[in-house]
């Protein structure tokens, strides 16, 4: 009988035996764990001080693309870049890292330890888009999941009718203020890529956005021509912050998974279809939601799939 213990509390930690792997960790975890992986630069998924701290005592995998965003100045010690495809032999576990589909350099891992293999997808999306290669699921007989959107209450349209919903009601509204509001790393790429290569729309993009859509840039992702100015323009749709407000006369459309009922749902996430789709695929064991509907997802594995699952903070997995 072998043991694994999993906790998902600020970050996802696994021990089995005498090693431990810390994913994403928002908090130092107890004991040195023989590897830190970071799926990607959302900072919803490392601390800057947490990181600094770890690469003291244990190497920390990242992919390139996901350092120049969260250590530009590369002052972070014990970095392993890994791209997608690699694998990895670090402290006696082996280590592969995919593409996670969900914003530029964002990785899966699928980690043996033991006789186990462990899946963490990170946040991830299966759809081709415009940018990115999609996700593929990965077998494994423990899957960590991200489920963000783990409620059959989040199931989106197709990516070519929620792209053609946006243009649509772009020319509706060519002689208005238009500005679209997109998470600034991931979707507002995706945006912007969509206006300037699939449209005769000019797009402008604010600063804050820019410098992400240079990453992209850098790593290889074309996003079309775009110009760079924070105000809103009649005919010159801006992409913007979700977070920024402007006056009542600028039309405003949020692109978010979250207005899934309201308005576009545009998502660097999958959807609850997706979710589904990657636990059947990956015909594991033992699943473990690890971030956002976490109870309703594991609910839905058990009754629906069949398949072992596991809500709590702190899970002991016999196999
Ligand atoms: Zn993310």
């Amino acid at each position: 009988m072998r043991t694994l213990e999993v906790i998902v509390s600020k970050g996802v930690f696994l021990g089995y035996n005498s090693l431990s792997i810390a994913f994403d960790p928002l908090t130092l975890p107890t004991g040195k764990p023989a590897v830190t992986l970071v799926s990607h630069a959302h900072q919803d998924h490392y601390s800057p001080s947490v990181l600094r701290k770890l690469s003291q005592k244990t190497h920390i995998l990242m992919s390139p693309a996901t350092r120049r965003i969260i250590d530009p100045a590369r002052r972070l010690k014990n970095i392993i870049e890994v791209n997608p495809g690699e694998t990895l032999e670090v402290e006696g576990l082996s280590i592969e890292a995919f593409h996670s589909g969900h914003i530029i350099g964002s990785l899966q891992f699928r980690v043996v330890i033991g006789d186990l293999t462990v899946v963490y997808t990170g946040d991830f999306n299966l759809e081709r888009r415009i940018v990115l290669q999609p996700a593929k699921p990965l077998k494994g007989d423990v899957v960590l999941i991200d489920a963000t959107y783990g409620s059959p209450d989040y199931v989106f349209p197709e990516r070519k009718e929620i792209y053609a919903k946006i243009i649509s009601i772009l020319k509706e509204r060519e002689d208005d203020e238009i500005v679209l509001k997109a998470r600034r790393l991931g979707v507002a790429q995706e945006v912007t890529a969509l206006l300037s290569m699939s449209t005769h729309i000019p797009v402008i993009v604010e600063s804050e956005i820019a410098k992400y859509n240079e990453v992209y840039e850098e790593f290889g992702e074309i996003l079309g021509r775009y110009a760079i100015s924070n105000t809103p323009k009649q005919g010159f749709p801006l992409v913007a912050r979700l977070s920024r407000k402007f006056p009542k006369k600028v039309f405003t459309l949020s692109l978010t998974g979250w207005a899934v009922k309201t308005g576009v749902p545009l998502s660097s996430h999958g959807d609850f279809r997706q979710l589904v789709e990657y636990v059947t695929a990956s015909e594991p064991q033992v699943v473990i939601p690890v971030c956002g509907f976490r109870k309703e997802f594991s609910e839905h594995v058990k009754e629906m799939l069949g398949i072992t699952a596991s809500s709590d903070d702190k899970i002991n997995i016999h196999l």
